[in-house]
Parts: C-alpha cells; structure tokens; sequence
C-alpha cells in the first residue's frame, strides 16, 4: 500500500507562518519610524503549544473581520458613488441634489427606494425603468462599481498595507482590524477627496465641464477639514519631528521650519495654512501655465475647471503634492489622449481625469518621492528658480508646437 500523501507542514502550521510572516513585516516596517510595536512578536514566537493554538484561531477571526470590512468598505463605496451619480447628472444643469428623487427620464415615475439600491437594482431589474422599461445608461453602474472598487483599493493600500507608514498602525494587525482610529480618519479624507475626484473626472468625460459647484464644494471641505488634520498629526511630536522623513495625514508642512506662530501638529493655523497654500498652489500654477501656454501656442490650452480641481486637491494634500502631481499628470495624459485619438478621432483632450489619477497617485506614494526632489520643497531660491526657468521652457515649447502646428496647417 502506498503511504498517504503528507503536508510537509499541517494547515494550521502554514497558516500561522504566514500569519507571522506578515507580522514580522509589519515590525520591521515600523523600524526607524517614533512608533514601536505594542506587541513583541519576536518572543511570542518562542512560545508553547498551547499558546500558538490560540494564535492560529485567531488568524481565522482576522481574516474574517478583514472580509468584513472589506465588503462594508465596498458598500459604502457603491453607495457613494450612487450619490455622485445625482451629483453628476444634476450639477452641470445647476439643480439641487437633495429635491426632488431620482425620476425615470422617460415616464417621469419617481424610482423608488427597493429599486435605487446602488449596483443591486441595475442588474435585478437588467438597466431597466420598471414602469417604462426604458434602458438606463450603464454609465450609471460603472460609476457605482469604479467607486465602490476605489474605496476597496484606498482601504487596502492606506490601511492593510499601510503605504503612509502612518503611526501605530501594524500592517496585518492581528488585533483584528483594530485599526488605530486616526487611520480610519485619514482613510476616510482620502476617500472624500476620492469621491470628488471621480465626480470631477466623470463631468469633464462626458460635458468637457467641470462644474464650479463641485469644485468650491470640494475646496471648501478640504480647508475646513485641514483645521482639524494639521501637519504632522498623527504623528508624535516627540522627538520633535523632521518633515522630510515623516508623514502625517498632510505628509508635509506648507514651510519647514515653521514661522514663529505656526506649530506642529497642535493648532488649526498650522493645519488651515497648509490647506489655504495647497489650494492657492493649485489654482495659481495651472492658470499660471494655461495662461504661458496659449500665449506660445495662441489658443486656449488648459481649461479653467482643471485649475478649480487642483485648488480642490491642493486644499485635502498640501501645496507639494500638487506641483507633483501636476507633473506626473503628462503620462496619463498622453495616455488618455492617444486612446482617445485613435478610439474617436477626438483631438479634444480632457485634462481632468488625467489630473485627478495623478493626484491619487502622488497620495498614495509619497513615500517614494526622492529625496533629491524633496531638498528644493524648502528652498525659496531654488523654487523661484525653478519656476522662472520652467516658465521659460513651456512658453518656447508651446511657441515650438505653435509653429509645428501651423506648418501642417499650411500644408492641408
Ligand atoms: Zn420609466
């Protein structure tokens, strides 16, 4: 008879090592940051049977506050995008969001509630009015769904995996999803940026448009909320803190070091300052650069609603993240453009979903930014050169595209 097939390890044994694998990770993550570990893993791990059984049962329940989490995450997500749905279709028509309920475009029925539920009701009813059975766009449902994934995609990265390094948050905490509660906070701003983003980003697909509204509502929210988020909550202020090294939700100060009456992390100055330069940075760079823009290229260039989104996304991420962003911008870009070219022949570029991927992108990796170009951040006279000398180069490179342009114009 031939032996039965062995595990070179039982189940509960390889499960824990992952479950240790992660925790070791997480440690070795937080090496070098304020924080250290509530939990001395190293010795746990020297510890008897009867202890490890205990552990292992506690990976199940881990991962089952995971999923659930997760799958609320979702929900919410859905939900939201549900509301950007009315936002997107009301707004640029300048109608409330609140009055009256969502109607069908055809028969004018009022939906009701059991058949508005986000996601569910479109594939339930198959994208149908069920009075009418008018076809709805499925627009709509790719909303509820990029939304609902979004939010999927910012919890895992900012609070399984920790991209921020944000403080006294283990990666894979075994605590079960016991989440530091300041994380959840900074989840969640990260997620309301996210929700005017995809709004903005859907507007400017489908009008060319971004309303204003949405935009001085977003910049609005973003400043309030930067009162109460001042750099480098929430991180510890002793040691003092260094800002090059470290992250709060604001990963930066609006200046380093701070004038005399700013502190760190304890007043709302501090905070509003960071905000107020964010959104100023934002709105003033992208009019700065449409403006040298179309006089090289003698036609408009940049429109002013992609102004208004980065003054919005300047207001929830500081001023730094905005001169980023905007430059990682050109690749997507260029993306979008090229598809859009060749999907439409649409030679019609919409600046704003470019913008607002990049400015997701330069949230979530700011821990990656270089260090050579965050020495120039503090440096007034390496910033006026920068811009003078940038300034300079665009104006000849769209003077450049100018002639280029007329040549082909000639030649048609
Ligand atoms: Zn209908």
């Amino acid at each position: 008879m031939a032996p039965k097939v062995i595990h070179s390890q039982p189940l509960a044994q390889r499960r824990e090592r992952f479950f240790y694998a992660h925790a070791a990770r997480s440690i070795y993550c937080q090496r070098g940051s304020v924080v250290t570990p509530a939990l001395p893993f190293g010795s746990r791990l020297n510890e008897s049977v009867t202890s490890r059984r205990v552990e292992t049962d506690g990976y199940g329940i881990f991962c089952m506050a995971l999923a659930f989490l997760l799958i609320f995450v979702f929900v919410v997500g859905a939900s939201v995008g549900s509301f950007l749905n009315v936002a997107i279709a009301r707004l640029p028509l300048e109608k409330s969001l609140l009055w009256p309920n969502s109607r069908c475009g055809a028969c004018l029925q009022p939906i009701r509630w059991h058949d508005n539920l986000p996601l569910l009701s479109y594939v339930l009813l198959r994208g149908r009015c069920r009075t009418c059975g008018q076809h709805f766009s499925i627009a709509y449902f790719l909303v509820e769904l990029g939304t609902a994934l979004g939010f999927v995609a910012l919890f895992w990265l900012e609070m399984v995996e920790n991209v921020h390094r944000w403080p006294g948050h283990l990666t894979f905490s075994p605590r079960l999803g016991h989440y530091p509660w300041a994380s959840y906070l900074g989840f969640a701003w990260h997620a309301l940026l996210l929700s005017f983003l995809i709004a903005a980003s859907i507007c400017d697909l489908k009008s060319r448009e971004i309303p204003l509204q949405l935009t001085l509502t977003g910049t609005l929210v973003g400043l309030i909320g930067s009162m109460f988020l001042p750099w480098p909550w929430p991180h510890a202020l002793t040691p003092p803190p260094a800002p090059l090294t470290h992250h709060g939700i604001y990963n930066w100060p609006f200046w380093f070091p701070l004038p005399d009456w700013f502190e760190p992390g304890s007043n709302w100055q501090t905070g509003l300052a960071t905000g107020m330069c964010g959104a100023m940075a934002g709105t003033f760079l992208l009019r700065a650069i449409g403006f040298i823009f179309s006089k090289g290229l003698g036609k408009e260039a940049l429109g002013l609603g992609d102004a208004d989104l980065m003054m919005m996304a300047g207001a929830f991420l500081g001023w730094q993240a905005v001169v980023v962003a905007f430059f990682l911008s050109v690749f997507p870009a260029l993306l979008f453009g090229i598809i859009l070219l060749a999907a439409r022949n649409d030679n019609s570029l919409p600046f704003g979903p470019a913008l607002a991927l990049s400015v997701m992108a330069t949230c979530l990796g700011w821990r990656w930014v270089p260090d050579v170009v965050r020495v120039f951040f503090f440096d007034a006279t390496a910033l006026i050169a920068i811009a003078l000398l940038g300034g300079c180069a665009l104006f000849v490179m769209s003077f450049l595209l100018r002639l280029i342009r007329g040549k082909e114009e000639q030649q048609t």
